[in-house]
């Protein structure tokens, strides 16, 4: 087609439209053409037209008009034409362009009548395709925002600058117990009437929502009581338009599970199940109280901590049965109740485990305490037909003297306590400064600890760690064993408190960090991908350059951070809390997995959890021990393995023995366990031998590597 003969295209033919016309006709922006009254054929068309037909001029001149735009109401249109020469229409439709697609116009046919008794109809078409197309892409954006706000787990509410509704989505409304879209519609005000009306301070809401709604780009966190009792965070952002706040999206959670959780391990964390008495955290948190009044000017506060073992209460336990323990024990505790006066505090630190903290005593006060306890438990226990009675071994520490920590006092005391033992028991005992008693062993072993690291005579044994209900192999836990030519073996229990008094701890877990990385390492390049996880002892996690030595060992072994986990106390916190937060942070950057050992056991609030970076949780021993059938020991465990799992962290048992602690376990719905169950902590080739599958199983090497354990 050339340029010539398109503009000629709106020139007359046939029926002659007057020149005019068609020379208007091809001024028009948009497309038209001119159809002849009498033969209602096209006699004249623009090139817009054409252009938006995908026609040539020849193929519409001359035709009937029906067959540029052919819907059936212009074909209707035509037919009426016929008769009544004043009629029109105008209305939206689809013509089809020689491509076969469609385009959307909207068309109006009007009567021209010239002087000279000319009659014609003009078509104008306005192109509507382009915005047909935005509109469609625009609803598929929306309705794919649509399915994005349905498929979070938050509620959602976005309103405009005014508060007034724009959308929500149903988990809102379930989150508010709103009767879904039907009282609110987009435009509504009202709605946050219906929010106060459920809220336990609806009108201090109120007034938080005007002051959020006076403050466009103010960002604002906020936790709110519902009166049902649930607690929902309220998240609320500026929603923006090109730099512009234009109002507000509200996101709403749902924490009460969350904190109910918290709440009970808390509260568990602190009283003693059975007995009802405080237990050994809230009594350290009683000492520090006690002792905190120092700060305030005053001497220092006299007071004494007694510590109190029963004497062979295991017996009573196995002759007589669990719930028949239980029963003394929670006599044992009305009883000492009598011994106790209103400042000072009676707790059950685990087991057949007691204290008094007896405020103002000093030597004399706490030993008539001691001997009170005596005569009280002295009387006949009877239950049922039995009868018999019960003695303790009592220790005794002072304050100030014995101890500046609730750890150090609790532990001086406990320490005079075992000298009763050993010296007959049922009897009580002051506290002797340790340095007078045992310095000289004490200062044998640290030297022998030094000549054994020199030497190296410590090895690293691991225990494999164990997916509940596979029973897959999917972790190793390296610990320390020291066999000393004379001594013979000694237990990590023994020396690794005293490298950490010394200080030397940190030289052994160096040397401990770098066997186990390059057991891994070793092997990983023989196929077996086996993550090991590493004790660090608090003093060394505090060093300087820990985060450093970490990375370098890897580095030297070429291990992927990802196969090793340390394992930290809560004790790490003790110190400077950021710092360990910082620490933390760096070692999750490296890759390394970090988990909480002995988790529960620890003084420290368990608020941390939600800020640190830690994958993984250890539940202590000693709470696995009483399962399934200590009821203190099952809550603390159903406890923490719930609040594990609300935090999205993995959870692990240690000191798992029998299948009946397993399956308590697997049946909280804890993850992994490890312990004598399944094996007990092996030397690396055992350790190989127990997780390699049997060899007629499998005939390549490296494919039978996968941590599958050999049952
Ligand atoms: P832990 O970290 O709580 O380690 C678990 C302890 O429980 C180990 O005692 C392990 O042998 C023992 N165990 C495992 N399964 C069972 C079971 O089913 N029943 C019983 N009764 N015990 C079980 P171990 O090896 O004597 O270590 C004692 C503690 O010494 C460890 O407690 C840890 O705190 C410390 N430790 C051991 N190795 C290292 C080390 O390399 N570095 C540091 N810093 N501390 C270490
Ligand atoms: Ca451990
Ligand atoms: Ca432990």
């Amino acid at each position: 087609m050339n340029a010539g003969r398109e503009a000629n295209s709106a020139l007359p033919r046939a029926s002659e439209a007057p020149s005019v016309i068609a020379a208007l006709l091809e001024g028009l922006p948009e497309p038209a053409w001119l159809v002849d009254g009498e033969s209602l054929t096209v006699n004249a068309v623009n090139r817009a037209a054409l252009r938006l037909l995908g026609l040539k001029p020849e193929r519409a001149l001359g035709q009937p008009p029906a067959l540029l735009c052919g819907s059936l109401e212009d074909e209707a249109f035509w037919q009426g034409a016929a008769r009544d020469p004043f009629a029109r229409i105008r209305s939206d439709t689809v013509l089809t362009h020689s491509d076969g697609q469609p385009r959307w116009v909207s068309r109006s046919i009007s009567p021209v009548h010239t002087p000279d008794g000319g009659r014609y109809w003009l078509v104008l078409l306005h192109d509507q395709t382009r915005r047909r197309r935005a509109e469609a892409e625009r609803e598929t954006l929306l309705a794919e925002l649509r399915a994005t706000l349905e498929s979070t787990a938050d509620g959602i509410l976005v309103v405009d600058l005014g508060g007034r509704v724009r959308s929500f989505n149903r988990r809102f409304a379930k989150l508010w117990g709103l009767p879904g879209g039907l009282l609110h519609e987009p435009g509504d005000a009202g709605l946050w009437l219906s929010l106060q009306r459920v809220m336990r301070d609806g009108e201090q809401y109120r007034l938080r929502i005007e002051s959020l709604l006076d403050a466009p780009l103010m960002r604002s966190s906020d936790m709110l009581r519902l009166a049902d009792g649930r607690v929902l965070e309220q998240v609320s952002l500026p929603q923006m338009s090109r730099g512009e706040p234009i109002g507000r999206v509200f996101s709403f959670r749902d924490l009460s599970e969350k904190l109910a959780a918290h709440q009970r391990i808390e509260e568990l964390g602190r009283s003693d199940v059975l007995t009802g008495a405080p237990n050994r955290r809230a009594l350290a948190d009683r000492i520090v109280q006690q002792m905190a009044a120092v700060d305030t000017g005053q001497p220092a506060p006299a007071f004494a901590l007694l510590h109190l073992d029963l004497d062979r209460f295991k017996q009573i336990n196995d002759t007589l049965g669990h719930s028949y323990g239980d029963r003394v024990l929670r006599e044992v505790v009305e009883r000492l109740r009598g011994a106790v006066g209103a400042n000072d505090t009676l707790a059950r630190l685990g087991g057949d485990e007691f204290a008094l903290l007896i405020d103002g005593a000093q030597m004399f006060e706490a030993e008539a305490a001691a001997r009170h306890v005596q005569q009280l438990l002295a009387q006949p226990f009877s239950f049922d037909t039995l009868s018999f009675t019960v003695t303790a071994s009592c220790g005794i520490a002072l304050h100030p003297g014995d101890g500046s920590s609730p750890d150090e006092l609790m532990a001086s005391a406990e320490r005079a306590m075992h000298w009763v033992k050993e010296s007959g028991r049922a009897g009580f005992r002051f506290h002797v400064p340790r340095k007078e008693v045992d310095l000289l062993s004490r200062m044998r072993l640290d030297h022998d600890m030094r000549q054994a690291l020199a030497e190296g005579r410590f090895r690293l044994h691991y225990q494999p760690q164990v997916e509940l209900g596979s029973d897959r192999v999917i972790g190793a836990e390296a610990l320390i064993r020291w066999r000393d030519p004379q001594r013979g073996d000694i237990s990590p229990a023994e020396f690794i408190p005293l490298a950490e008094e010394s200080g030397f701890v940190v030289a052994i877990g160096e040397w401990v960090l770098r066997e186990a990385v390059g057991q891994a390492a070793y092997w990983l390049g023989r196929g077996l991908r086996m993550p090991v996880a590493v004790n660090v002892s608090a003093l060394q996690f505090q060093q300087a350059h820990f985060v450093e030595t970490v990375a370098e060992a890897l580095r030297e072994a070429t291990l992927p951070a990802s196969l090793l986990e340390l394992e930290l106390t809560e004790g790490v916190l003790l110190g400077d809390a950021e710092e360990a937060l910082k620490r933390m942070r760096a070692l999750a950057a490296l890759g390394v997995t970090l988990s909480i050992d002995d988790f529960g056991t620890g003084y420290s609030s368990l608020g941390y959890l939600k800020r640190f970076p830690i994958q993984r949780l250890k539940i202590d021993r000693s709470f696995v021990q009483g399962l399934p059938s200590d009821a203190s020991d099952v809550g603390i465990a159903n406890a923490i393995v719930q609040m594990g799992r609300a935090l999205g962290l993995q959870v692990i048992a240690e000191g798992v023995e029998t299948e009946a602690q397993r399956d308590f376990l697997a049946q909280a719905g804890c993850h992994e366990f490890q312990g004598y169950l399944f094996a007990r902590p092996l030397p690396p080739d055992e350790f190989e031998q127990r997780v390699r599958p049997r060899r007629h199983v499998v005939d390549s090497p490296v494919s039978g590597w996968l941590g599958l354990a050999s049952a």
